[in-house]
């Protein structure tokens, strides 16, 4: 991470924890590594992007519900999925910065310079060439990209081989082959490399009846292939039809740097489509689709998201891509779209001995469907809206402002509403709780009377409210009001009966929802 990032990083980190967002964990005791608690602000945000995801992955689909399955499962459950055998991240120390990185980032961040050569190659041929520049032939044709993408799969594959087959000797090799240093230190000084298993453990019951060992789920997928069957026949679903739940997920990171990007314990966001063999890539690209257009509809910023496709897939997907974000520290995994095949399913029949099929009336035969899967990180869709929300703005009076432009719609408040004067006599206060009380019951408001309007302007901005009502002695007389608009700072002065329509207008869900 280039120090400006880190610095951006920093900033909003430090941002979120003065405006009530995010907290670090128990930091009374100096906190818990990569354990963060959300405050007032952070969790209305954050309820409004689980809100904005149910209401788009469940409830305006025919063929989707949603569970909220239980954290603790029963063992079996992760030897079957794969979780005990493999669930593990390849581990390296430096022996001099005593520093401790995933031998597979270390690799994937050389890999991310590489990219980054080819990048600055199709600039220049840009630069040089204008609308005359053809990128497709260049990038198929140009020597030098050639040379380059053929380092990148070289490495990729050698890489990949290594982690498969559990040559840990060969992924340090290739580590000390390309001259990779510790990015703190520059030292090439590195241990062996290590599998290191990813899952909490906990005992159950007590250690006199026997107490087995039991794990918090590293993921909330799980929890939807055991109910697979219940929800299917409860629900009378016809495939195909889709499992969401929105719900935490715990795992030992082994390195839990980047504020909220990686934490140990975190929400995730996963919806299961169950489908009919054979028609997973179909379903695979309409979720890829469906989800970019998720993310585009809030306004983020098409040129900030991208689509990754796995090379060295995972042991039970035939077809996997991530949908990334341009991060303050550069574009990293958002969201993963797996096509999973029938992998889970097969694997919890044969543990449990009990069949997870469809009887599909059309065949007129049972299968194992397959699916294909949508998982968001809840804390890491938080923080990209964080991170392109945070804004330094310098005014035309030539004072400063932070202001966070967070999409409308998912503004912890939507709007604050402000009687220019404290004093009851004023009978500033009065008209202003008549005005609150009236949209209270659509929105989540705010109120505040404490000190100069400027200064509540810039109190509010800081938290992303979408607008400030005031009231002034014109109210008084005529009932209108002025509406101030977070990133334009325009003022309009409508009646207070206007308020509500123009707020649903603007910071409503629905016409968020009516985007995608
Ligand atoms: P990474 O490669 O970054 O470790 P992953 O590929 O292991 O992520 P998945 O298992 O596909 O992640 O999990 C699905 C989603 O859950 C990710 O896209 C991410 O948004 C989120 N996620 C995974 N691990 C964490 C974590 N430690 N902290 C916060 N969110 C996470």
């Amino acid at each position: 991470m280039a120090q400006n990032d880190d610095n951006q990083l920093k900033k909003i980190a430090s941002h979120a924890k003065e405006y009530g967002f995010i907290f670090p964990s128990s930091e009374i005791y100096d906190g818990l590594g990569a354990a963060y608690d959300y405050g007032q602000n952070g969790s209305e945000l954050k309820n409004n992007i689980k809100q904005y995801w149910w209401k788009a992955m469940v409830q305006m689909h025919e063929n989707i519900v949603g569970i909220d399955a239980s954290i603790f499962m029963h063992p079996t459950t992760w030897k079957a999925s794969g979780h005990v055998d493999a669930f593990n991240d390849p581990l390296i120390d430096n022996k001099d910065s005593k520093k401790r990185y995933r031998a597979d980032v270390l690799v994937e961040d050389y890999i991310a310079k590489i990219e980054a050569k080819i990048d600055k190659e199709v600039a220049k041929g840009v630069k040089r060439f204008g609308d005359d520049f053809d990128q497709e032939q260049f990038l198929a044709t140009n020597p030098n990209v050639l040379r380059n993408k053929a380092k990148i799969d070289e490495i990729n594959n050698r890489l990949g081989k290594g982690l498969e087959t559990g040559d840990l000797d060969d992924v340090k090799a290739l580590i000390e082959e390309l001259g990779i240093a510790d990015p703190v230190s520059g030292s090439k000084n590195w241990t062996d490399v290590r599998q290191f298993n990813l899952m909490f453990s906990t005992e159950m019951g007590s250690t006199a009846d026997g107490a087995s060992t039991i794990y918090l789920r590293p993921e909330t997928a799980q929890g939807i292939f055991v109910n697979f069957l219940n929800v299917q026949k409860t629900g009378r679903m016809k495939i195909p039809f889709g499992i969401a739940q929105i719900g935490k997920a715990f795992r030992n990171e082994i390195i839990a740097r980047q504020f909220i990007f990686r934490m140990r314990e975190f929400e995730q966001m996963e919806m299961q489509f169950f489908v009919k063999p054979g028609e997973e890539m179909e379903w695979y690209e309409s979720w890829k689709a469906k989800r970019m257009a998720w993310h585009n509809a809030l306004g983020l910023g098409e040129e900030n998201y991208r689509f990754h496709d796995h090379i060295n897939l995972a042991h039970y997907a035939n077809a996997a891509a991530d949908i990334q974000f341009n991060f303050p520290m550069g574009f990293k995994e958002l969201e993963g779209i797996h096509s999973r095949t029938d992998f889970d399913l097969k694997a919890h029949e044969e543990h449990s001995g009990k069949k997870l099929q469809f009887f599909d009336p059309v065949e007129n035969k049972n299968y194992v469907p397959y699916v294909v899967e949508t998982s968001i990180g809840l804390d890491r869709m938080f923080l990209a809206i964080l991170s392109t929300s945070y804004t330094e703005e310098i005014l035309e009076d030539g004072s400063e402002r932070t202001v966070l432009k967070i999409p409308a719609a998912l503004a912890p408040y939507k709007v604050a509403i402000l009687p220019l004067l404290k004093k009851e006599d004023s009978g500033l206060p009065q008209k202003a709780r008549e005005i609150l009380r009236l949209l209270q019951l659509d929105f989540n408001c705010q109120y505040d009377e404490k000190d100069a309007i400027g200064k509540r302007y810039r109190r509010q901005d800081a938290i992303g409210t979408p607008y400030c009502v005031t009231v002034d002695h014109q109210t008084l007389e005529d009932n209108t009001v002025t509406i101030r608009d977070r990133d334009d700072l325009s003022q309009i002065r409508v009646p207070i009966g206007e308020i509500r329509s123009k707020l649903i207008e603007t910071t409503s869900m629905q016409e968020l929802l009516k985007k995608i």
